[in-house]
């Protein structure tokens, strides 16, 4: 079981202090997949950075730039291109003068099948690139990007070094599981990025949806657990005889929101496409959404 964190208190469009070097304000934009909103961290005094702007709403533009009053917004940081995080990101720059850091999409583009989250920011061009991490300094504090592939192919996820917390983005969520969508997001992409951010042994998680989870490794372990579990779960479906996708959701995901169903259904393609790699699984043809598989 993961021991997900889901109390947040908070008000649309107000600005709380969340930690010494951090604030947070969350944009009105709830949903299944963003929970109670965007939740925007403000980094520093006097001259900030910005983490994932949010979506493009007028009223959170306003907050931020309300909370930020009398003082300068240098940095925006993007974790990744879903509408949800990033399109903010150019008219906060625009009114601020700020410079946006981030990955781009590779040549890859946006994933293809049915829409995912929000959508893909497809627009989404950072000023600097940070696909391969970096580190920039500001007054009090220190931001590293990390790049953390797999929700999306690229997704960055960034340490505050001085609290060393991180916002995971949509990497790690207290809330819920991250979805993993083919062909741009990639399960076993996504198990290396999990490992990468546990071995740094941060003490605080800020996802960009919902609240900090301060019990991080414990966190991870279960987090990779379910993973396994899903692939343990694939198995006796295919050993059952089910071979296609559509076929296993509604019995693997029995008490998820039927909504997320369609979603779900990329996820068990993340994971079959991992197995199909890893020699466990065969697909007759190209594996797809609506391949025949079985075990290998
Ligand atoms: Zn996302």
């Amino acid at each position: 079981m993961i021991p997900f964190v889901r109390d947040i208190r908070f008000e649309y469009g107000q600005v709380d202090q969340v930690s010494p070097l951090i604030r947070r304000v969350v944009a009105d934009n709830p949903g299944p997949f963003t929970y109670t909103g965007t939740g925007t961290y403000i980094v520093g005094r006097g001259r900030t950075a910005v983490i994932d702007p949010g979506p493009a709403l007028d009223a959170h533009l306003a907050a931020i730039l309300a909370a930020t009053r009398g003082e300068t917004i240098s940095h925006i940081f993007v974790t990744h291109s879903h509408l949800d995080h990033s399109p903010l990101a150019r008219p906060l720059a625009e009114a601020t003068g700020a410079t946006i850091y981030g990955c781009a999409l590779g040549a890859g583009g946006p994933e293809d099948g049915p829409p995912m989250e929000a959508g893909d920011d497809d627009g989404f061009v950072p000023d600097v690139s940070v696909c391969a991490g970096a580190r920039i300094d500001g007054p009090g504090w220190t931001i590293e990007a990390i790049p953390t592939p797999g929700h999306t192919s690229n997704h960055v996820c960034y340490a505050l070094l001085e609290e060393n917390a991180l916002f995971s983005g949509d990497h790690i969520m207290g809330w819920s599981t991250t979805v993993i969508s083919p062909p741009d997001g990639d399960m076993g992409a996504y198990y290396d990025s999990l490992d990468r951010v546990q071995a740094r042994g941060f003490a605080t998680l800020w996802p960009t949806h919902g609240p900090p989870v301060t019990e991080v490794s414990p966190f991870i372990d279960a987090y990779r657990a379910h993973r396994r579990d899903r692939e343990r779960q694939i198995r006796e479906q295919l050993a059952a005889g089910r071979t296609r996708i559509k076929d296993m959701v509604p019995a693997m995901y029995a008490a998820v929101d039927p909504r997320l169903h369609p979603a779900a259904a990329r996820s068990v393609l993340a994971h079959m496409l991992h197995m199909v790699r890893a020699g466990e699984v065969q697909a007759a043809g190209e594996p797809g959404l609506d391949s025949d598989y079985r075990l290998a």
